[in-house]
């Protein structure tokens, strides 16, 4: 993976699930004042940010999920931003694990899409200590299908303490695209949704040839749609390898170039003509899921491997809302209802990683 020398690495062997890790969690020096700080193996809240220095400011490209590993980064980062403070926090979406620890950059101006900014304040962390409490109570006292999909629930924040965390409010909103100046140097952000949420944007450093692709792009993790269309997901795609660069930043995984690009396209191309065969058949989108997920072809592709596979139950209900002319946007309960049935297929899928989320 591209790291240099001056890369600060924490060491740690395991990841916040317990799986031995896949590559080296820490801060990565890319070059030129740009930074990555990657979070193995990219499970859930498993993301990485960015940091990109420049004369006098810095710019702060995700937080953690919560506190604690926002906090952590934010120490690892310290030599770099004591001379470059940062100044803007771009978030490259509304989802909690990529701003809810906005709480410790409070001087920063806080850049958004407009439409992430509006779906990041619908969200709130109390809700989230909330379910991982009910949840973590139920999985332990519940039996058969409540355990299963309780046990999957609790497990996604077991690794997270929410105290503190605070939903991401923008104070500039930006539609298709601008460019922001960091200490003498351009940065160009570039809206790429409405594919995985409502608002993604990715980040491209022209100077230095990086994108930080926020979640357009998961390498070796299975991404997850939750407001698409799929179609705009693949478009983003093909655009972004259309910009000049050589490095892509994950918003979950390991760093890749442009294969993990078109790795991540083709995902997307497989399970749309899968899901539009079964929509077409009058096989529900739950079947859908399973029967791809559990099926010979999955079994013995790369995708089967890669973390939490059975994140295509979420995918399959949003590709199935926008073929039947529904839309993407899931109420709060609706997407609850999604992840109960992603449990038990999680359940069903014993071999796959994260561990403690397949295997009681
Ligand atoms: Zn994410």
């Amino acid at each position: 993976m591209y790291r240099s020398e001056a890369s600060k690495l924490t060491g740690r062997k395991r990841s916040r699930f317990g799986e031995a890790t896949d590559f080296d969690e820490g801060l990565y020096d890319l070059g030129n004042g740009v930074h990555a700080w990657m979070v193995p193996n990219g499970s859930w809240g498993e993301n990485n940010s960015g940091l990109v220095v420049g004369d006098g400011g810095s710019l702060l490209l995700d937080t953690q999920w919560d506190v604690p590993c926002t906090a952590e980064m934010l120490d690892a980062m310290r030599p770099l931003t004591r001379e470059a403070p940062i100044k803007h926090l771009v978030i490259t979406h509304a989802d909690g694990d990529h701003s809810w620890g906005c709480a410790l950059v409070r001087e920063a101006e806080v850049v958004m899409s407009a439409a992430a900014d509006s779906e990041s304040r619908e969200l709130k962390p109390a809700s989230m200590t909330l379910m991982s409490g009910v949840t973590g109570a139920l999985a332990r006292a519940g039996w058969g299908n409540v355990k299963k999909a309780c046990h999957y629930l609790h497990g996604m924040t077991a690794p997270y303490d929410f105290k503190g965390a605070v939903a991401a409010s923008a104070t500039t909103t930006f539609q298709k695209r601008t460019t922001i100046e960091v200490g003498g140097r351009e940065i160009h952000l570039i809206e790429a949704g409405p594919a995985h949420t409502r608002g993604d944007v990715i980040v491209h450093i022209p100077d230095t040839g990086v994108v930080f692709c926020g979640d357009i792009v998961f390498n070796g993790s299975t991404p997850v749609l939750w407001a698409g269309p799929l179609e705009n997901w693949v478009s983003s795609l093909t655009k972004m390898l259309e910009l000049d660069a050589e490095t892509f930043v994950p918003g979950h995984g390991p760093i890749c170039g442009r294969e993990g690009v078109l790795k991540m396209k083709e995902y997307w191309e497989y399970i749309g003509r899968e899901l539009r065969k079964y929509h077409e058949a009058g096989i529900s989108a739950r079947d859908a899921a399973y029967d791809i997920a559990l099926g010979q072809e999955f079994a013995e592709s790369e995708y089967a491997r890669w973390d939490s596979p059975e994140r295509i139950m979420t995918s399959a209900h949003v590709t199935y809302r926008h073929l039947e002319g529904k839309g993407g946007h899931l109420k709060p309960a609706e997407k609850v209802l999604i992840l109960w049935k992603q449990g038990l297929l999680a359940s069903d899928m014993p071999g796959a990683v994260p561990a403690s989320m397949h295997r009681p």
